[in-house]
């Protein structure tokens, strides 16, 4: 089987995991390594704070956090997104609104976010879907002007950028991502990034139960959601092959657009002019008029050995969201399309030229066939 995914892992990463046990580094307490990753992370966005924890989930659940977002309050997000970003309001009491996607970037529709906008909207969280850019230098624009604070959801965004300038550096808060399939990885793992000093140690303060002085006296509801040292020491060597692993992957973008251009009716991932795209997954869309459904022609490339992934099922249509009081039936027909039709191919950085031919090769039999 072609797997959706395999991690650059290499000796850098081995050697640098021993080297942290070796120092006795295993806890999420003490290290340099945590301190370097959070560094260099930072250092790489340009921007001022990288703070390190055990996931994006809890990434974006202490940036909700930080930003005293509660019951009641309504925050504007990504339709199409993982569940863990409508998780971080859910937590808090809020409610998601969900914003319709649009057809060619299949990230959030930006015409469409004042419109839902009440007195209650206290946030949007644009998610940078599949490796592609928000434009965010827009979305701010609409942001300040109502007062809203921004939470970019990172997870799938490491290294893409707009007109030049890093996803993770525009929101108050930003949540990354280091899961086992991520552009870089650690396993498990996450890092919000700030330019605000006073967000930064809210965050640090939250990751770590709260501590204050003196020790043992709490006046706050804190976390562990500390990242282990052995996982920041694994983040520093991912960081030294990050801008490969992106050149990589927009490699086999480029092989897939190529290998997959003359197939009819299947909608192929794009880039738009101001945007650096770092194609977490290589994601296309099954039009209406393809011989064969989403799920036959996933079905199909199965059967042949290649494994796919379906899109994310859009937060206007999660149970759990729309039980939750106060939900707002926000009509997203895109969303709901690219959850029917939209899947990715295999995207992991060691897949060969011969690879992408077959796939591209099978989806044209599945196509012909159908026809
Ligand atoms: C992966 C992902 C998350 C969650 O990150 P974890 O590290 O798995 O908790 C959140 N948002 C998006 C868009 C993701 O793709």
């Amino acid at each position: 089987m072609i797997p959706v995914f395999s991690p650059a892992i290499g000796e850098e990463e081995i050697q640098a995991v021993i080297a942290c046990l070796r120092r006795g580094e295993i806890s999420g307490s003490f290290g340099q390594s945590i301190h370097e990753f959070e560094r260099k992370f930072a250092d790489y966005l340009g921007c001022k704070h990288a703070v390190a924890v055990n996931s994006g989930t809890a990434a974006l659940h202490l940036a909700v956090d930080a930003l005293e977002i509660r019951a009641g309050d309504e925050v504007l997000m990504s339709s199409s997104t993982n569940i863990a970003t409508a998780l971080a309001a859910y937590h808090h009491g809020a409610i998601s609104v969900p914003v319709d996607s649009e057809n060619d970037t299949w990230n959030l529709n930006l015409d469409l976010i004042e419109s839902l906008i009440t007195p209650k909207t206290r946030a949007i969280i644009p998610v940078h879907i599949l490796g592609h850019p928000v434009d965010m230098d827009k979305l701010m624009v609409i942001a300040d002007k109502h007062n809203l604070a921004v939470i970019e959801d990172c997870a799938e965004s490491h290294g893409a950028s707009v007109r030049g300038r890093m996803t993770g550096t525009y929101g108050k808060l930003n949540c990354f991502s280091f899961y086992a399939n991520k552009v870089i990885t650690t396993g498990e793992g996450g890092m919000v990034t700030t330019n605000d000093d006073t967000l930064a140690e809210k965050i640090k303060l939250l990751r770590n139960l709260a501590f204050i002085e003196p020790r043992f006296k709490h006046e706050r509801a804190g976390y562990n959601f500390r990242m282990p040292a052995l996982q920041a020491a694994m983040g520093v060597a991912q960081m030294g092959k990050i801008e490969t692993i992106i050149a990589d992957k927009r490699k086999l973008a480029a092989r897939y657009n190529e290998a997959l251009g003359n197939i009819k009716d299947l909608q192929l991932a794009t880039e738009q002019s101001w945007a650096r795209n770092v194609y977490w997954m290589y994601g296309v869309v099954v039009n209406e008029d393809f011989p064969l459904s989403r799920d036959r022609l996933c079905h199909y490339l199965k059967e042949s050995g290649i494994e796919t992934r379906t899109f994310f099922c859009p937060m206007n249509q999660q149970p759990l969201l729309r039980r939750q009081p106060g939900f707002r039936e926000v009509h997203c027909p895109v969303a709901d399309r690219l959850w029917e039709r939209g899947f990715y191919l295999p995207s992991g950085t060691d897949l060969t030229n011969d690879q992408i031919k077959f796939i591209a090769s099978k989806i044209r039999e599945a196509s012909m066939r159908a026809s």
